[in-house]
Parts: structure tokens; C-alpha cells; sequence
């Protein structure tokens, strides 16, 4: 709901707020009457099946966020203490924090220019490539959809297969989205690897406050992952817990908004779509990079994001939308490139492969999309007025030359 503009002070327009309507609020109003507030309830279970539905995932276990999620993920496939993960460089610190605190070591890849997700290729030639000196592989590989485009993976996956590694998806940003051809035609992202993982943080295509879930096809995981969410206690009035769990399980008051969001996902994919394809048809003319659209893979365009041409004009396109009251952001720093991650290993094409340290800033895909990039508003909410403010300024931006 938006305030109405006066002529002199036109009203803020933000990157992305959560789309809350009266299913909504009827929803947790009803869950807090009900007395299940906390993290047993019948809104849980109830949300857990119908997102298993919703992605084509046979099991779901609902979590207190995207990061639990990827934790309890991680260390389902084997991740422990000293490992390395292979993980998406060009994305938010919350893919690769769960990798931290597994004690385990990233090794960040690279992105593809195509899709702005990690470099298929890269991957393969480094799990090849260890194969054939008998080095140890990785314990897993944690593929991100950024943006909420989908990464290419079925080359990915056939390795990862072959060398027996497996490929955890952080799908937080991409619900909706999936694959219309290739290997994986007719698939959501999520549910391709072995594990899937999704967020419902407040800015996310659906949200529950704050949230996340686990999605996986293996009965025996989800059982496990249901068990380490709910600190691992055993079944039966023994207080047994056999192992180290987390408190990581989603209220059902979380999980009623959480269902009352999910009733509404067509309408939210769609608005994302048509705002999508205004800004598109709106920029086509213009000498930025506008998001990736490979063939087979059916973004839900999350949040919309351009390339600037370089670092400088970027600042200036960030500066000119602010002063429109504008809410545009930039794209993430590289995570090989955050203080807590500072001397991790990158796959880069062309590159040694040596530390971030060692090579320079700027020499990567990821480094670049970080330079250029900016997100335009992309609120489901967004109105086609608000939609015509944007595209004017962004216009008015490169017709100043
Ligand atoms: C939001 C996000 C997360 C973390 O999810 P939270 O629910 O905020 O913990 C992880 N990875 C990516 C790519 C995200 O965008």
C-alpha cells in the first residue's frame, strides 16, 4: 500500500517489500488463536506438504531460515570439519556462512557470463582434474540460482554424479523458477541435487517473516533433516537426544503465513514476469547488460538487475535513482572478496586457481557483476505508475549521455 505523491515529493519506491493481504493476516491471526504458536502445529506440516507440491519435491522440512536450512543441507551430504566446498561466488554471504560453520573451507567459483551463476565448466574441469591427480574431492557442491535464474547444471550434475560428489541447490532466491528443456525440462530449481533449499526471508518471492526449507526426494534425509532441526531428539519420553541438533524448526505461526504466501505464488510469479519484461522492453535500447535469458531456463526474475557499464557509472546510476527516491541497490561484493572468507581458493577462467589475495580485484565474472550491477524495484506490488517512474529515470540517466 502505497501513500498517495504529492507533485513536489513523489513517494519512495522500495527494491522489495513483502506482498501481505488478508489470507495473510486471517491466516496468523487464526494460528495465534489456536494456541500452536510455536514449532508444532498442524500450519507446519500443512505448509511443508503443499511446498513439496508446489516444487515437485517428494519431502519438505520446514526450517527458521534459508542459512539453517543450508546448514542442516550441508552437513546432511557429509560436510564436516575440513572439507571443501565448491560454492557459487557471486551471491550473498548467507550460501556460504553454513560452509563456515560446518568448520569446512569454501572454494568459490566462479560465475558464466551466460547466467550469472557458477561456471559449469569450472566445475567439471576441477572435479576432472582432481580426479586424475587423485586428489580428495570435494564433500559437496553447493549450486546457487541467483537472482532467481537458474544455473545450468546438467553437465554439473553428470561430474558431480561420476566423481561422486553431491550438489546441494541454494534455491532461496529462485522459488518459481525451473527448467523447460534440457535434462532437467520440467523441474523446479531445488530439485535437482541431492538437497534444495529455500528462504522466506522478508524480501524473498514468498516469505514468512523470516523462514527456510528443506526439499529432497530421499526419505531417509528428510527424516534426518527433521530430526537435526528439532535437536535431535529421539522419539519416546526418554529425553534422548543422540546427537549435536539445532533448534532450527519453523513456528506455525511462521508456517500459517508462510501457506497463506504460497496460495498466492502464481499471482507472485506473475507480477514478477511482467515487471520483468516492462523493464526489458523499456532498456532494450540501451548500452547496459540486462539479466540473463538462456534458452531452457525459466527465471522468476526475483529481483531485476542491469549492468552499468563500469564501477563509475554505476555509482552514478545508484546516485541519480536515489535522489528519484528510488530504491535501487547493488549487486553483491564477491564472497572470496568478504574479510571472513579472505584467502579462500576461486575457479576462474584462465586463472591460476591461486588465493583471492593473489590475483587481482576485477579479474572475475563475479568481481564485474558486482562493479555493474544494480537492482531495480521489483516488488510484486510495484504499480504500472511506479513501473513508468523507473523506466523514465533510468532512461533520463543514459539520455543525459
Ligand atoms: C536469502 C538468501 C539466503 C539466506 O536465507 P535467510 O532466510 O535469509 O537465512 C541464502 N542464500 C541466498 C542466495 C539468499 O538470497
Amino acid at each position: 500500500m502505497t501513500h498517495p505523491a504529492s507533485p513536489a515529493e513523489p513517494s519512495f519506491i522500495p527494491l522489495a517489500v513483502p506482498n501481505i493481504g488478508l489470507a495473510e493476516i486471517a491466516a496468523t491471526q487464526a494460528a495465534v488463536a489456536s494456541g500452536f504458536v510455536s514449532s508444532v502445529g498442524p500450519e507446519v506440516e500443512a505448509f511443508e506438504q503443499r511446498f513439496a507440491q508446489t516444487v515437485g519435491a517428494t519431502h519438505a522440512v520446514a526450517c527458521a531460515s534459508g542459512t539453517a536450512a543450508l546448514h542442516v543441507a550441508l552437513r546432511l551430504v557429509g560436510v564436516g570439519a575440513g572439507d571443501e566446498v565448491l560454492c557459487s561466488d557471486f551471491t550473498f554471504i548467507g550460501s556460504a556462512n553454513p560452509i563456515a560453520y560446518l568448520g569446512a573451507v569454501p572454494v568459490f567459483v566462479d560465475s558464466e557470463a551466460a547466467s550469472w551463476n557458477l561456471d559449469p565448466e569450472l566445475v567439471v574441469r576441477e572435479l576432472d582434474r582432481r580426479a586424475a591427480a587423485g586428489e580428495r574431492q570435494p564433500a559437496a557442491i553447493e549450486a546457487v540460482h541467483i537472482l532467481g535464474q537458474p544455473a545450468r547444471l546438467d553437465a554439473l550434475l553428470d561430474a558431480a554424479e561420476r566423481h561422486g560428489v553431491p550438489v546441494v541447490e541454494d534455491a532461496a532466491e529462485s522459488l518459481g523458477a525451473g527448467w523447460s528443456s534440457g535434462a532437467l525440462a520440467g523441474r523446479a530449481t531445488g530439485t535437482a541435487g541431492r538437497i534444495g533449499c529455500f528462504s522466506f526471508n522478508g524480501n524473498k518471492i514468498a516469505t514468512t517473516g523470516g523462514g527456510g526449507m528443506i526439499v529432497t526426494d530421499d526419505a531417509a534425509l528428510a527424516e534426518r533433516a527433521r530430526h537435526l532441526t528439532t535437536q535431535a531428539k529421539a522419539p519416546g519420553v526418554g529425553y534422548l537426544h543422540d546427537e549435536v541438533g539445532y533448534n532450527y524448526r519453523l513456528t506455525n505461526v511462521a508456517a500459517a503465513l508462510g501457506n497463506a504466501q504460497l496460495g498466492r505464488l502464481p499471482e507472485f510469479i506473475a507480477a514478477k514476469l511482467a515487471i520483468a519484461r516492462r523493464y526489458e522492453a523499456a532498456f532494450g535500447e540501451l548500452p547496459v547488460g540486462l539479466p540473463p535469458r538462456l534458452p531452457g531456463a525459466e527465471s522468476s526474475y526475483w529481483l531485476y538487475s542491469i549492468l552499468a557499464r563500469d564501477a563509475a557509472e554505476r555509482d552514478l546510476l545508484l546516485d541519480h535513482l536515489q535522489q528519484r527516491r528510488i530504491g535501487a541497490r547493488a549487486l553483491w561484493r564477491p564472497l572470496s572478496a568478504q574479510p571472513p572468507f579472505a584467502g579462500a581458493r576461486r575457479l576462474v577462467r584462465g586463472g591460476s586457481g591461486g588465493s583471492a589475495d593473489e590475483a587481482a580485484a576485477g579479474d572475475s565474472v563475479a568481481a564485474s557483476l558486482f562493479e555493474r550491477g544494480v537492482s531495480l524495484p521489483s516488488s510484486t506490488e510495484l504499480s504500472e505508475a511506479d513501473q513508468a517512474r523507473v523506466i523514465d529515470a533510468v532512461l533520463g540517466f543514459y539520455a543525459r549521455g
